[in-house]
């Protein structure tokens, strides 16, 4: 679908939102390129709304800027901001026909009839429903809901998409296949999109860019592979994927964990407190013929529990320190993980390219 607008690039300066004396956004700093799907990570309460609600002009932030392109649009209502919206509770208008409901935006501005009719038709065809043009609202399924929302929210040409959860009242499977349908729309349209979940294999399966927030700030903004596999805080490891946390001590300009030495410490690590990040999928049951020992740190255990999930194992294992870490062991290579057997020792490696640090708190 052409657009009469080219995407536009959003630049939030040091916004900050203040509820009393909570802040739900403190000092936020995050330029969104133009024709970007940057998604909001982060857990419940820690501000993505607010910030979404900043950017469409509902919110008012209490000071700081938002500008689209150079323009500066903090005091611009909400309505003059070219700004669609998809919210996880469709807030589609139940009395009208799917064709009405997309046709609302065009009609709020006006577009003559043959126009409207056209635009709609063709953003319906682009979320599969041009069949579905007269049908109720009520005789949709969630999926059909959804779709109807997101025809809603571009017929009209926005120059910025924001959507805030649109697909978390979406069973496993409708949104898995959303989450790919979403992407594929945003390729087509190539309008810049802030899309808000809680999610995190949402983010990585969708985004561009992540920006990972936590009480009101972005701790991390990276694209998913870096987001994963360099998290540069405790809180985006723990929030992204699967990790447990070794603490670890030092010596001499070098980290350890227990006798093993893991690496030398950088010029920001010298104070603090700092952990290595163990992902379940890194840790591999070591082979004692392995040839690239020293590529290798090597962690001795106890199996606790090992259990069959399908495509993998799921194994605890308890460190000599007694903590109890999760290791994720191939199905298909059992031949080689055969000897593992729960109350068993075992002998765990992580290859040297896969150590993550990060500092204990921030
Ligand atoms: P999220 O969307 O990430 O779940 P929100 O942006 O909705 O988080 O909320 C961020 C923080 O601001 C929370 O602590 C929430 O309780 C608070 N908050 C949000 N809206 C209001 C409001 N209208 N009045 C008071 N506090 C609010
Ligand atoms: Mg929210």
């Amino acid at each position: 679908m052409a657009y009469k607008n080219p995407p536009i690039y959003i630049s939030v300066k040091q916004l900050t939102k203040k509820y009393g004396n909570v802040f739900a956004l403190n000092n936020v700093d995050l330029d969104i390129k133009a024709g970007e799907f940057l998604t909001l990570l982060g857990p419940s309460g820690s501000g993505k709304t607010t910030l979404l609600m900043a950017i469409a002009g509902f919110s008012r932030p209490t000071s700081g800027s938002i500008s689209f392109g150079n323009k500066e649009m903090v005091l611009v209502p909400p309505h003059k901001r070219e700004v669609g919206m998809v919210f996880q509770s469709y807030a589609l208008f139940p009395h009208m026909s799917v064709y009405e409901n997309v046709a609302f935006p065009l009609k709020l501005r006006k577009v003559p009839e043959s126009n409207k009719r056209s635009k709609v038709n063709e953003a319906l065809k682009t979320v599969q429903l041009d069949d579905y043009s007269e049908r109720a609202i009520d005789q949709l399924s969630g999926g059909q809901k959804q779709r109807v929302a997101l025809a809603r929210a571009f017929v009209f040409g926005p120059r910025i998409l924001l959507m805030d959860e649109p697909l978390s009242a979406l069973d496993k499977k409708l949104r898995e296949q959303m989450q790919i349908e979403l992407k594929q729309l945003h390729r087509k349209l190539g309008v810049t999109t802030v899309y808000v979940t809680h999610d995190q294999r949402e983010a990585l399966t969708m985004s561009d860019r992540i920006a990972v927030i936590n009480h009101g700030r972005i701790e991390q903004l990276d694209s998913p592979s870096k987001i994963y596999n360099a998290p540069s805080t405790r809180f985006v490891a723990d929030f992204i994927g699967e990790s447990s946390f070794l603490p670890l001590a030092k010596r001499g300009g070098y980290f350890f964990y227990g006798e093993e030495k893991i690496a030398s410490i950088c010029e920001n690590q010298e104070y603090g407190d700092w952990a290595l990040v163990l992902r379940p999928e890194k840790i591999k049951v070591a082979n004692k013929e392995e040839l690239k020992k020293d590529r290798l740190i090597y962690f001795s255990g106890l199996v606790l529990e090992l259990i069959f999930q399908g495509e993998s194992f799921l194994a605890w294992i308890e460190l000599p320190n007694k903590q109890v870490i999760s290791v994720r062991l191939s199905t298909t290579n059992y031949g080689q993980n055969k000897g593992i057997k729960e109350n068993f020792d075992i002998l765990l490696s992580v290859d040297r390219d896969d150590i993550i640090i990060v500092g204990e708190s921030k």
